[in-house]
Parts: structure tokens; C-alpha cells; sequence
């Protein structure tokens, strides 16, 4: 083929997602008639509640199927404006809220509207796969620091440049599934005051916390006007494939990126938004529940694991993820396992070098699967 027909540097120079790659391999080993347990997913495995279900067809039925607004439905903006102040007693006003298909386009849309070509973005790892590649997409260039216990100024300092632009922070962190403290993220503040950097904070496992307090940097000294808040209704709902988050802007910042928005997808189905509106009513109720499972899975999980020769587990303070430090080559663990035991779980090196010695386990599937899992991971060990 003639090499002017070929795809563009921005997808060439791209790697693959390490975990849709992961669940597109579980998938087709699936159809092949193999029985895999998915610990490998970033789904929580959670049915979305009827309730729900039944608001978008509700909608649907009432002839919600046109084009809406770029920015969301007030509705659903107002709500999740409500849901903010209560979890973050951060006041925001309605017109800096987008709504978004996923927190993965919300993360896109964020980076699309702040960095430009050259700007660095600095990224703590061990973190979410799409980071990188989300930020060059946006035409930045990620720089990566490990920081697998806790935020460090110096690692931080270290790296930042005249061309830093941004820093994207995650917490709960994916896929430690640590809570960033008030006093670390007061230092991701102060810092970004300093080098004046904007903060891209990921919150999307925000309603999942077992032990702690959540802190966010938008509610903190200087925070608020240099945040941009990423959210999503996937992981607290059951949702992941509603496609449906939101981005929280600093003031006054939305009526230009919404033009991404506008110029792309043009609007979230306006009856997944009236889902979404049924989902924040619901939370009250939902979240506690979900909490609870998660929570009683993690800590038999991780005691089981703990067992195991060779794997140290403590169960995290929030997520759904366990990330077990191995002793032994994760990649080649996590290979053989998939291989051997039909348990498929994530290397923690893919999500950066700092997460290497280490596994990811989600617990997703339900119980009987999940000790169905860990029975034959018991059995196996870590191997050779
Ligand atoms: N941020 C983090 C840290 C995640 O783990 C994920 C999903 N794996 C997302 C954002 C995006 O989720 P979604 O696009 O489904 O809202």
C-alpha cells in the first residue's frame, strides 16, 4: 500500500490499551470455550439497578431521541452540582459542568481543552493506563514519575520543567486502590500554585471507600480555581456501558471547551442522562449496598491471597481492586495464570514501571466465581 495511505502518527506512535487488550483476549478465549475468571477488568461487575434501566426507557419511550444540549441536560447537571457540594463541600455553579460519555472522554476532553503542542503532563505511576495516551492525543507529552507509596515533592519538583502544563492525579488510585491524603494533595496544590500548573483529578472510585476520608484538591487552598474534576457514573452505578461521567471545570472554562464536545460527539443521549439523573436519586441507596460487597469481597480475597507463598495483600481503603505485591515476575505470573489456571489478571507493571512485582485483581466477578479463582490460584502459587 501506497505509505501516504496509511493511519496517522497520533495512532501509530499509540500502544494499545493494556486492559481493553486484556478484555478483548478473555473475550475471545470465551468464545473459545475456555471458562476464564476475570479478575482483569476495570468493570465492577455490578448489575445496573432496574430503577435506572427503567428511566431511560422511560425516556426513550417519551421520545427523548434527539440531539441535546452539548453541555448535558440541566437536569442532570444541577444534580450532579448537588452531588459535589455533598461530597466535596465544593460550591460550583451549573455552567461548569459538562457531561460527558464516560470519564475516559471526560479525562480526553480535560487534557483536549488545556495542554498544547509540547506541554508536559506529569503522570504518578503506577496509574491508569489511558493517561499517557489521553494526554497524546491532547498533543502533550506524558512524563511519568514513580510514586508508588505516597506523593512526593521532590520526585514532583524533579520533573517538572518551564513546559509543564499539567498534573493528572487519581485517587482512589487505580490500581493501588490508596486514597491520597488531604496533606499529599495540599502538596499537588502547593505545587501547581508554585509552577502555576493545572490539576486533572481523577476521582472515579470516589464512592467506593471502605476506611479514610476522601480529600479532594478542588476543595483545598488555591485548588479550586486550577482543578478539573473527572468523574464517572461507571464504576459507582454499575454503569460502564451507559458511557456516561462528567467533567467539573474551573469557573468559566466550559463554554470553550465544550467545543470539543460540540465538534465531536455533540451530546450524550439525552435518555442515559435521565438515567443518570435516577442513578445520583438512587445513591443513597445504592452505594451503601455496593460498599458492602465490595469491602467483604476485598478482605476474603486478600486473606486468601495472603496464604499464598510468596504474595503479600492487604486489603486497600477504597476501589475494587487488590494490588498484591508478588515475589516474581508479574507479567510472567499473570501469563501463566491466564494459561494454566484460567484466571486472568492484570501485571501491575502495566500500569507503569513502579507497579511491576506487583498483581491486579478486581473484584468483579461474583463470590462463588471469585473463590472458585482463588482456589486454584492456592493451588498453583505464584510458580517457578
Ligand atoms: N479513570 C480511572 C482511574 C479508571 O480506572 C477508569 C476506568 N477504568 C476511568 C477513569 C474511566 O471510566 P469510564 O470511561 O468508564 O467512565
Amino acid at each position: 500500500m501506497s505509505p501516504a495511505l496509511r493511519v496517522a502518527e497520533r495512532f501509530r506512535s499509540l500502544k494499545p490499551s493494556v486492559t481493553v487488550e486484556m478484555t478483548e483476549r478473555v473475550r475471545a478465549a470465551r468464545l473459545a470455550g475456555r471458562k476464564i475468571i476475570a479478575l482483569s477488568s476495570g468493570d465492577p461487575g455490578l448489575p445496573t439497578d432496574p430503577r435506572i434501566v427503567d428511566a431511560a426507557e422511560r425516556a426513550l419511550r417519551a421520545g427523548t431521541t434527539h440531539y441535546a444540549a452539548s453541555l448535558g441536560e440541566p437536569a442532570l447537571r444541577e444534580a450532579i452540582v448537588r452531588r459535589e457540594l455533598e461530597r466535596s463541600a465544593v460550591e460550583r455553579a451549573v455552567e461548569d459542568v459538562i457531561v460527558t460519555p464516560g470519564g475516559k472522554f471526560a479525562l480526553l476532553t480535560a487534557l483536549m481543552g488545556v495542554i498544547e503542542p509540547g506541554d508536559e503532563v506529569v503522570i504518578p505511576e503506577p496509574s491508569w493506563v489511558s493517561y499517557g495516551p489521553c494526554v497524546r492525543l491532547s498533543g502533550g507529552t506524558p512524563v511519568p514519575v514513580p510514586m508508588l507509596e505516597k506523593v512526593d515533592r521532590e520526585s514532583l519538583e524533579r520533573v517538572i520543567t518551564p513546559a509543564t502544563r499539567a498534573m493528572i492525579f487519581n485517587s482512589p488510585v487505580n490500581p493501588t486502590g490508596r486514597i491520597l491524603c488531604a496533606g499529599e494533595l495540599q502538596c499537588v496544590v502547593d505545587l501547581a500554585q508554585k509552577h502555576d500548573l493545572f490539576i486533572v483529578f481523577d476521582q472515579v472510585y470516589a464512592d467506593l471507600i471502605y476506611s479514610g476520608t476522601m480529600a479532594y484538591p478542588q476543595a483545598l487552598a488555591g485548588g479550586f480555581e486550577r482543578t478539573l474534576v473527572v468523574d464517572s457514573f461507571s464504576k459507582s452505578f454499575g454503569m460502564t456501558g451507559w458511557r456516561l461521567g462528567y467533567l467539573a471545570l474551573p469557573p468559566g472554562m466550559a463554554k470553550s471547551v465544550v467545543k470539543f464536545i460540540q465538534h465531536s460527539i455533540y451530546c450524550v443521549p439525552p435518555f442515559i442522562q435521565s438515567a443518570g439523573v435516577t442513578a445520583l436519586e438512587l445513591a443513597g441507596e445504592l452505594l451503601p449496598r455496593y460498599r458492602a460487597l465490595f469491602r467483604a469481597r476485598m478482605i476474603h480475597a486478600a486473606e486468601r491471597l495472603s496464604a499464598v507463598g510468596g504474595v503479600a495483600c492487604a486489603p486497600p481503603p477504597a476501589s475494587f481492586f487488590l494490588f498484591p505485591s508478588v515475589a516474581g515476575d508479574d507479567v510472567s505470573i499473570a501469563r501463566r495464570w491466564l494459561d494454566e489456571l484460567d484466571v486472568a489478571v492484570m501485571p501491575g507493571s502495566a500500569f507503569g514501571k513502579a507497579g511491576a512485582g506487583h498483581l491486579r485483581l478486581s473484584m468483579s466477578p461474583p463470590d462463588d466465581e471469585l473463590d472458585v479463582a482463588l482456589d486454584r490460584i492456592a493451588r498453583a502459587g505464584i510458580g517457578r
